[in-house]
C-alpha cells in the first residue's frame, strides 16, 4: 500500500502557538501524519507541550470517530485529510471551542480504535497513537491465513518479515535511504523467488509501508503455519567503514525469558503454546517449552549457517556463523527463525548497493537455495556429504547477547 505522508509545519503559526503553550499551558498539535495497512489505519498526532488531555466518542449514521482534546489548539495549514483507504474515508480538525481542538475520523465501516501515547521523539514533543481497525478485516485475515495453513499440504510455507515499517524508519543511511523500504522492496522479490520454485509458498508479515507489533509478526507466522520464519533488516553502525551482511538467532537466554513469559502469561492465553498443551504441571511445562525452543534454536543455527554460506558467494559477511541474541521477532518455538542483516545502510557504498536489482536478485537467490539446502538436510535427501558435518558444527552454540 502506498506510503503516504502528511505534515504541514507552518513555523509562523507554530511560533504563534507556542508562545501561547508556554504562556497558558495550552497544548499545540503540530502535524498528523497517517499509514495505511490492510485492516487498520494508524494517524499520529504531534503534540508540542504536556501530555495530551482528550475524550473520545463514537457517532453513527454516518459513523464517526471523534476526538476532543482539552487546552489544545490545531497548528495545521489544512482543515481536513482525506484517507480513502477503506478504513476512514477522511480526518477533520478544528478548534471547537477557544481551548478545546476536535478531531472526526469519517469510517468507511463500522471500526474500532485503541489510543496510545508513544515515547517522546524529541524534548516537549509527544505523540498520540491512534490506531483505527476493522475487526470484520482482521478476523478475515486470520480466516485465510488458517486456510493457507490447512491446505498446504507438502509445500514449505516460508513467512518473510520486513522489519520496521510505518511510522518507525528504523536505520537512516547517509544519503536519507529508510531502512524500512529498503526492506519492503527486498522483501518482495525474495517472496516472488520462492513463490516461482515449485513446492513452497511465501507470504509476508507486511506488505506495504506500516508497522506491526513485533508479537504480532510471530502471530502471522504462526497462523500461516510457517516452515520457515526470515526477519530482513538493514544494519547500522557509527562507524561508517563496517560492511558486510549477517545472521542472527535466537539465544539461550533469550528463550529462557520467553519460556518463563509464556508460563506466566499462561492464565491469560491459550493453554497451548508453541503446539505444546500445558499440563497441570508447571515444571513439566516449563521443561517441554524450553525443549522446543533449544531444539528450534539449533535448527535455526543450521539454517543460519547454510544462509550464510550462499550468501558469501555473492557479498562479504560480516561474521562466519550466526550470531545470537534475545530479538523478540525470533521467539517463536514452532519454526527455525533466523533474522539476516542484508548490509549496512550506515555505510555509504553498502546503502547505494543495497538498492541495486542486482545484489537484491543475489541475496535472494542465497536464502533461496539456503532454504532448499536446508529442507533437503533435514528430509536427509541431499547428496552434498559435506554439508552436515557444516552443520554440526554450526550447531556449537554461540553465546553474544548483544550484537
Ligand atoms: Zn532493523
Amino acid at each position: 500500500m502506498p506510503r503516504r505522508f502528511i505534515c504541514f509545519p507552518l513555523f509562523a503559526l507554530w511560533l504563534f502557538f507556542h508562545c501561547c503553550s508556554c504562556a497558558y499551558g495550552v497544548d499545540t498539535i503540530t502535524a498528523v501524519r497517517f499509514w495505511s495497512a490492510p485492516d487498520h489505519t494508524r494517524v499520529v498526532l504531534d503534540f508540542k507541550g504536556g501530555k495530551p488531555a482528550y475524550k473520545q466518542f463514537s457517532l453513527a449514521n454516518p459513523g464517526r470517530l471523534v476526538m476532543d482534546f482539552e487546552n489544545a489548539v490545531i497548528a495545521l495549514e489544512k482543515n481536513k485529510i482525506e484517507v480513502n483507504d477503506g478504513i476512514i474515508a477522511q480526518v477533520r480538525f478544528g478548534q471547537h471551542e477557544k481551548d478545546r481542538a476536535r478531531m472526526v475520523f469519517d469510517l468507511v465501516q463500522p471500526a474500532e480504535a485503541s489510543v496510545f501515547t508513544s515515547e517522546k521523539n524529541h524534548a516537549n514533543t509527544q505523540r498520540l497513537v491512534i490506531e483505527i481497525f476493522r475487526a470484520d478485516l482482521q478476523a478475515q485475515a486470520k480466516k485465510t491465513r488458517a486456510q493457507i495453513s490447512a491446505s498446504a499440504g507438502n509445500d514449505r510455507v516460508i513467512v518473510i518479515d520486513p522489519g520496521h515499517g510505518g511510522e518507525d524508519p528504523g536505520a537512516i543511511g547517509p544519503g536519507r535511504m529508510q531502512e524500512k523500504d529498503i526492506v519492503l522492496k527486498f522483501a518482495h522479490s525474495l517472496k516472488k523467488k520462492f513463490s516461482e520454485m515449485e513446492g513452497y509458498q511465501a507470504f509476508l508479515t507486511r506488505e506495504g509501508d506500516y508497522f506491526i507489533p513485533l508479537r504480532e509478526r510471530i502471530q502471522i507466522a504462526r497462523e500461516y503455519g510457517a516452515d520457515l520464519f526470515i526477519s530482513i533488516h538493514a544494519d547500522s553502525n557509527h562507524n561508517h567503514k563496517i560492511r558486510g551482511s549477517s545472521v542472527y538467532c535466537l539465544s539461550l537466554k533469550g528463550a529462557s525469558d520467553e519460556t518463563a513469559r509464556c508460563l506466566a502469561e499462561k492464565e491469560n492465553s491459550s493453554d497451548i503454546i508453541g503446539g505444546i498443551a500445558f499440563t497441570q504441571n508447571d515444571d513439566l511445562n516449563f521443561t517441554l517449552l524450553d525443549l522446543a525452543l533449544t531444539n528450534t534454536i539449533n535448527s535455526s543455527l543450521r539454517f543460519g549457517a547454510l544462509v550464510l554460506k550462499e550468501i558469501k558467494k555473492y557479498h562479504l559477511i560480516k561474521f562466519e556463523r550466526p550470531k545470537q541474541a534475545g530479538f523478540i521477532v525470533l521467539k517463536t518455538p514452532e519454526a527455525p527463525s533466523i533474522l539476516i542483516e542484508l548490509g549496512f545502510i550506515s555505510n555509504p557504498s553498502e546503502e547505494k548497493l543495497l538498492l541495486q536489482k542486482k545484489f537484491q536478485n543475489n541475496l535472494a537467490r542465497a536464502i533461496v537455495d539456503a532454504s532448499d539446502r536446508f529442507f533437503r538436510i533435514t528430509a536427509g535427501t541431499d547428496e552434498t556429504p559435506h554439508e552436515m558435518a557444516t552443520l554440526r558444527r554450526s550447531r556449537m552454540p554461540i553465546t553474544a547477547d548483544n550484537p
